[in-house]
């Protein structure tokens, strides 16, 4: 890693990450990223330039607005971080290629997916559509290397240039698929099991965008242990509220410690069912895991069974 090309790039993540936060904040609210500059979501008062530096701003006004002091989310710092960290990570793993370049593109659309539906429980088409067609993009220009490649190469040989091209394409549209259908089914089951919508439309074109960025493979991966991350939050949530709400019944209503810890079980498990989980968060989360180091753990797993 070049020291001074390590710096620029930090410094560009900031900078992209910077316009996430912008895109977070605007998108659900279906509000232009271009125009108009960006303003105080408390008093609307315009940003001045010198105040909209990355990181540094957030820290010389100690996370408040010059003008109305009202506090700016933390997740503003957070974002700029975690883009430039991202775009290090990239560069430190892949070099200066275009596989950086793609992983890049690829974690900068999650970035923006995860701290939306957080945020909102929203996963706007104006992310998940644009990201669903550079997925499908990179994969002419960096190989997906997934399931079609595997098995086609054989009928498809002798191997040129644009064979590989189509194959990679291929393997793109299939994880595409893979991906919108698998979430889309388990949606229509849990609609039907439990009766309440646990997965949207939202969720089907992340994985569409996923599938196309890294294959059925992954696609399968990330929806696996994406299902694993939520539901252990969902345990350790319902744990929290029936500890909280024991604690309660014991001291406000007297009752025995059997018994608040029975009725608080019961009411738990109803808070739970009507908390909105945000699974996008999951997902994006663990689509980033899957593109970065899905490969090496799917080789370990096979190797031990
Ligand atoms: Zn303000």
């Amino acid at each position: 890693m070049d020291p001074q090309l390590s710096v620029a790039i930090f410094a560009l993540g900031l900078a992209f990450g910077s316009f996430l936060n912008v895109c977070i904040y605007r998108l659900p609210r279906r509000i232009s990223v271009i125009h108009p500059r960006s303003s105080c979501p408390h008093c609307q008062s315009l940003i001045r330039s010198y105040d909209n530096v990355p990181v540094l701003s957030w820290f010389l006004l100690r996370g408040r607005c010059r003008h109305c002091r009202k506090a700016i989310s933390p997740r503003y710092l957070v974002v700029e971080l975690l883009t430039a960290g991202l775009f290090l990570l990239c560069y430190g793993q892949l070099g200066l290629t275009l596989s950086a370049l793609k992983c890049s593109v690829f974690g900068f659309f999650l970035l923006a997916l995860i701290f939306t539906d957080a945020e909102t429980q929203l996963l706007p088409d104006k992310l998940t559509i644009p990201g669903l067609v550079l997925g499908l993009v990179f994969s002419l220009i960096v190989p997906v290397n997934d399931v079609v490649s595997l098995f086609l190469p054989a009928l498809a040989s002798p191997v040129s240039s644009t064979s590989w091209r189509l194959l990679s394409f291929l393997d793109a549209v299939t994880g595409a698929a893979v991906g919108a259908s698998f979430i889309y089914g388990a949606g229509a089951l849990y609609l039907r099991a439990r009766g309440v919508e646990g997965m949207g439309f939202g969720d089907v074109k992340l994985m569409a965008m996923v599938g196309a960025f890294v294959g059925v493979r992954l696609t399968i991966f990330t929806i696996f242990a994406a299902s694993l991350a939520g539901s252990l939050f969902g345990l350790w949530t319902l744990l929290s509220i029936w500890i909280k709400r024991t604690r309660r019944r014991i001291l406000r209503h007297h009752e025995s410690r059997r018994e608040a810890q029975r009725r608080a079980w019961a009411s738990a498990g109803i808070a739970l069912r009507h908390l909105p989980i945000p699974f996008g968060v999951f997902l994006g989360g663990m689509a980033m895991v899957a593109f970065l180091c899905g490969n090496r753990f799917l080789h370990l797993y096979w190797r031990w069974l």
